[in-house]
């Protein structure tokens, strides 16, 4: 019987251990690859993530020399009619482990036992799937430096070779499939987009490690240079495997891939403690500020969003944020914490921003990155630190660089008094905004805000 590969967050060919347990399924059938557009999900995506999903499935069929088959509509349904379509035996996906992705699955699944068909789960899109590491009373780890001892102890599987031999079914995608994903493309106001698939993935992987690993460790906080391997699009999507990273980085002793080792446990522990807790998705993982009060000011939001608060590196980092999807690390905590502590906004309104308009936007990645920063997340981050958008900006933006390559209301400013324009005498000669709050002031609300809410627990 010929068998599906139903193919989600894992949008590739190399690395795929679904594709090979489909194709043993297939036992010398076809494989159908299949790929379902779902409209809730497509919706729900915002124009840059639709783009980017787009432009990796255009990428990808042609790795699958076309034979890609694209269907629009709810998996529940389209996923038994398409093995009914071809007389398939088992269909074949990657685990999904995000509370959306389990909910769409199990639905799928039970509609497909029914029909006596085999539901066949292989791989995930981590190196360790969720939920495989506990600590020694069997409970998850909450905090990431344990769990990333544990994680590197458990260790994973080589990358799997592609099975040779496989014949590829070609079955007709929905007529307005394609269509949709070429208009989704052309979009008005998207972010330059880099380029899509594996083949893109690979390369600029190599090129991290030509250009930049050696010095990694150091670089990596450094906004103003090209110190990060900007994989996380392709690792989002799945147009390449974490594994096939480690893989690499194997054998290589320096302090640069050990960090970058560490980074990519990151991505794994947040989807472990999303899968360990679906709810903190959008609710606070620890009850640690129950009874705090936020603000709800429009205009300051929208002033955060639009890159206008009188913060240069705030502003430069939002507005990197809307021209390139993507957003530098260290940025993402700066903004995150101005938003949070600077304008006493709850961090659901920011997190909800950035994966609007992240090319990378991801469920666990984001948001719990939003709440450590908030203070509500795992690790403890304290609430009361605070980020001082200035001296960040000092600090890994030292000449400037970063500001003015964004923000050229203050290309004029040489060096790194670019970040104190109030201090220099043609500071506001093009229009640059005055800060919206005073830095020092919020930050002691912040503190009042803290200290009330605990007295209060
Ligand atoms: P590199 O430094 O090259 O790191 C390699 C890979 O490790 C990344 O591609 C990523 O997969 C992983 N990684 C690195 N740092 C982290 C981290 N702190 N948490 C989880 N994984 C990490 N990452 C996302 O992939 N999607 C998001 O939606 C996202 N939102 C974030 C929101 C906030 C508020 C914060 C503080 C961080 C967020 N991150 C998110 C984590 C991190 O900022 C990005 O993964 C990183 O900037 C991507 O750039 P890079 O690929 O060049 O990273």
């Amino acid at each position: 019987a010929a068998s599906i590969l139903w193919l989600r967050r894992d949008l590739r060919r190399g690395d795929l251990p679904a594709l090979g347990r489909a194709a043993e399924a297939a036992d010398g059938g076809s494989v159908l690859v299949l790929f379902v557009l779902d409209p809730a999900l497509w919706k729900g995506a915002g124009p840059v993530r639709r783009a980017w999903l787009a432009a990796t499935l255009e990428a990808a069929r042609e790795a699958y020399d076309g034979r890609l088959c694209l269907r629009v509509g709810d998996p529940a349904k389209v996923v038994p009619s398409v093995v009914e379509e071809v007389g398939a035996g088992s269909v074949h996906v990657s685990r999904e482990t995000t509370p959306a992705g389990v909910r769409r699955d199990s639905a799928v699944a039970a509609s497909l036992a029914e029909a006596g068909v085999d539901w066949v789960e292989t791989g995930t899109p981590y190196a360790v799937g969720p939920g495989s590491i506990t600590n020694g009373s069997g409970d998850p780890y909450k905090v990431f430096t344990p769990f990333s001892r544990a994680w590197r102890d458990h260790g994973w599987p080589a990358p799997a070779t592609e099975p040779s031999g496989v014949t590829f079914a070609r079955v007709a995608s929905d007529d307005d499939g394609w269509k949709t994903l070429r208009e989704a493309r052309k979009a008005d106001g998207l972010p330059d987009l880099p380029d899509a698939g594996e083949e893109a993935a690979l390369s600029r992987w190599r090129e991290f490690l030509d250009d930049a690993l050696t010095a990694y460790k150091g670089d990596r906080d450094r906004a103003d240079r090209p110190g990060t391997s900007r994989l996380s699009p392709y690792l989002k999507i799945g147009a390449v495997h974490p594994r096939t990273l480690l893989a690499e980085l194997d054998g290589r002793t320096g302090q640069g891939a050990q960090t970058f080792e560490t980074e990519l446990c990151w991505r794994e522990f947040y989807a472990d403690v999303l899968w360990h807790n679906p709810r903190s998705s959008w609710h606070d993982l620890r009850p640690a500020l129950s009874g705090i009060t936020y603000e709800d000011n429009e205009d300051l939001v929208e002033a955060w969003k639009g890159g206008r608060t009188g913060y240069p590196v705030v502003d430069a980092a939002m507005r990197q944020l809307l021209t390139e999807g993507w957003m530098h690390n260290r940025m993402r905590m700066v903004t995150a914490s101005f938003l949070t502590k600077d304008l006493h906004v709850w961090w659901p309104v920011g997190a909800r921003h950035f994966l609007d308009h992240l090319l990378d936007g991801d469920i666990a990645s984001n948001n719990h990155g939003w709440q450590w920063v908030a203070g509500t997340g795992t690790d403890a981050s304290p609430y009361f630190r605070v980020f001082n958008p200035i001296t960040q900006g000092q600090r890994f933006d030292p000449q400037g660089d970063y500001v003015r390559r964004y923000v050229p209301e203050l290309a004029h400013i040489p060096g790194k008094a670019v970040h104190e324009p109030w201090k220099h005498d043609e500071g506001y000669d093009h229009d640059y905004p005055e800060r919206i709050v005073d830095h020092a002031e919020e930050r002691r609300e912040a503190l009042r805000r803290y200290e009330a809410a605990r007295g209060s627990q």
